[in-house]
């Protein structure tokens, strides 16, 4: 062990003295490293882009721009348009039906990595080549160095994470699409990781690699809680996730202490190779299953993760963009423990980390890594930079020289042969880590509704009220005005959807069953990911209120009153402000539940 309080300074001077611990010396190489980057990202970020310019100049799709073996940055910006996942879409749909040929990358396109919403609905196949799996795990190897220096003594026990594995599939060419994490924990960087003190998890391999996920999460929940006192940080990847877990002990709580109390594994838990680890773990514990049974046997759930995990020191989840509307039911669960947002990242590359863990949900702040890919930021506020016609490539501005306070939509160009990419996050600039600026997540570009890891945007919720309105026709009666709302007061949350209707016949008006098949339908058409969460039970079931005639004046008239324009009025798609959803609700003549799951495979339709 060394004591660099040089290296702790360097990533935050006030707590440096605070910390005062000694830093082991592989932290100690993760925290240099991370300086390193970030004092020198201009030339980290000119390198990179030559690497990733030159190794794929035979490429077909740079060959296309005719660069002639150029390597910087000017003439990458000026010949190179900028291009969102639609416009690669013909190149992406021809590796996948296996053409091989070097047309994104000059290495070979190893899978595809399935990230959610295409305009079509379908999810993305964001192409990946196997070293991009080193980029990720480096990444991984720098949170915890950074935690440490906050957060002492987490080499002294383990880490409760709910990690899943999801459904792959098989392109037409033969090559794999799954979720970048499935991808991640399925490889061997995951599986066969050196034993490393402070990254110790209660869920064995076996429980996080099994495909059925109500197995995976009944035996990962099971350790957690045989583990119960060694536990000193719980987490999932998204705040989603970790309620999820709160959920499905509520529900399994009584079962959960019977095996305990007997040491005998639930028999609904089928998989071999997790009876077959569970065995080694699970043994007979009354007074752990009377313990059990006792906390969650309570009407209150108030600070159940610190009754039945004591030792808990922090939630370790993703709280920020679309997963802040859960904080509040987190800090009801878990007695107000911070919350760690660590990492952001992405199926087409994973960005940087949070430099302070320990702030405040509302101060996150995620630093870039510049050596994971060729960083490019749009301006968002300067309608003039917004055009990405080809002929008049955007103004975007470097990794090196954004301004605080401005926000900006990510760009980026990869390795795996991404180039200029739109990602679609709007990111604020909030301050600088050395060289490297620092980014407050501030949403995703278009996305309306999300509960889980469904995104679904405005014009996708349109099509979906049109479909469904079709079922009106014969009662004479249409949609007048919509909004809507994420409701995830409960577990799991829920889309509810507020309409005013317009029936011209009242003897004739659509009844409880039709507004119900209406909720199906919206739920039929929206897109893959929303029907798999659904089916998957971390989405219910979707939810109409209609509301009394004139709600929707009432609600221009309220904004109005607020200093908005008349004529530039729009209805909001969605709603959360409280005092307009009081008044929605306020109005509200009936709600109406889809009765049923949409359809959902793992097949994809095309
Ligand atoms: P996917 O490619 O489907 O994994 O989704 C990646 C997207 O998830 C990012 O582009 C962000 O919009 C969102 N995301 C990832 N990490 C974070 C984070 N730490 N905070 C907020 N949003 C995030």
């Amino acid at each position: 062990m060394i004591s660099p309080s040089s290296l702790i300074m360097a990533v935050d001077s006030t707590l440096s003295s605070a910390v005062g611990a000694s830093v082991s010396e592989k932290d100690a190489k993760a925290l240099q490293f991370i300086e390193e980057m970030t004092k020198n990202v201009d030339s980290v970020q000119e390198r990179i882009l030559g690497e990733i310019l030159s190794r794929n100049a035979d490429t077909e799709y740079l060959k296309r721009f005719q660069l002639n073996g150029a390597t910087d940055r000017d003439t990458f910006k000026s010949k190179v348009p900028v291009v969102t996942y639609e416009d690669l879409q013909p190149e992406i749909q021809r590796i996948a039906n296996g053409d091989k040929s070097p047309i994104l990358s000059s290495h070979p396109i190893s899978e595809f990595l399935t990230s959610s919403g295409t305009s079509a609905g379908e999810r993305k196949l964001v192409p990946t080549i196997h070293e991009e799996l080193n980029r990720r795990q480096l990444l991984y190897t720098l949170l915890m160095p950074v935690v440490n220096l906050y957060v002492p003594g987490l080499d002294k026990g383990k880490g409760l994470y709910f990690l899943f594995i999801k459904a792959e599939t098989k392109t037409p060419g033969g090559l794999l699409a799954r979720p970048v994490l499935t991808s991640y924990y399925k490889s061997d960087h995951f599986k066969s990781r050196p034993y490393d003190p402070f990254n110790v998890y209660t869920s064995p391999n076996e429980t996080i690699l099994c495909p059925d996920s109500i197995q995976s999460m009944y035996a990962q929940m099971l350790c957690g809680l045989i583990m119960r006192e060694e536990v000193l940080r719980v987490g999932a990847v998204f705040a989603s996730g970790l309620l999820k877990a709160i959920r499905f002990l509520q529900v399994n709580w009584k079962q959960f202490a019977h095996d305990i109390e007997t040491g005998t594994l639930n028999p609904k838990v089928t998989d071999p190779s997790v009876r077959e680890c569970m065995s080694k773990i699970l043994k007979p514990n009354p007074e752990l299953a009377a313990f059990i049974t006792k906390e969650c046997s309570e009407e209150n759930w108030e600070c159940i993760i610190t009754r039945i995990w004591p030792n808990t020191k922090y939630l370790d989840v993703i709280v920020t963009g679309a997963m802040a509307q859960y904080i509040p039911t987190l800090e009801y669960y878990s007695g107000g423990l911070p919350m760690a947002c660590t990492m952001y990242a992405s199926s087409e590359c994973y960005f940087g980390l949070n430099l302070k863990p320990m702030c405040k949900p509302s101060e996150v702040s995620y630093t870039i890594m510049p050596n994971m890919a060729y960083f490019e930021f749009l301006p968002h506020d300067d309608s003039s930079a917004q055009d990405s016609s080809r002929d008049s490539p955007p103004r975007l501005v470097d990794l090196a020289d954004l301004e605080v306070g401005k926000e900006y939509e990510l760009i980026v160009t990869t390795y795996a042969g991404l180039c200029r990419y739109r990602v679609g996050d709007i990111l604020r600039v909030t301050g600088f880590h050395n060289a490297a600026p620092q980014f407050r997540f501030i949403r995703r570009k278009n996305v309306l509704l999300s509960i889980d890891f469904d995104k679904t945007d405005e014009s996708e919720l349109q099509q979906a009220i049109e479909n469904a309105s079709v079922l009106l026709k014969e009662f004479n009666t249409s949609v007048v005005e919509y909004t809507s709302y994420a409701d995830t007061k409960q577990i799991p949350g829920h889309y509810v959807i507020y309409w005013e209707l317009f029936v011209k016949d009242a003897a004739n008006a659509p009844t409880d069953e039709v507004l119900s098949q209406c909720c199906f339908q919206m739920e039929e058409s929206l897109n893959v990911v929303y029907r798999q969460c659904r089916v998957a039970d971390s989405i219910g079931p979707l939810e109409i209120r209609v509301v009394k005639n004139g709600t929707f004046e009432e609600l221009m008239d309220y904004a109005i009153s607020r200093g908005a324009s008349i004529n530039q009025y729009k209805v909001p798609r969605c709603v959360s402000f409280t005092p307009i959803m009081e008044l929605l609700d306020s109005r509200v003549v009936s709600k109406h539940f889809s009765p049923a799951l949409p359809h959902w495979t793992p097949e994809r339709r095309r």
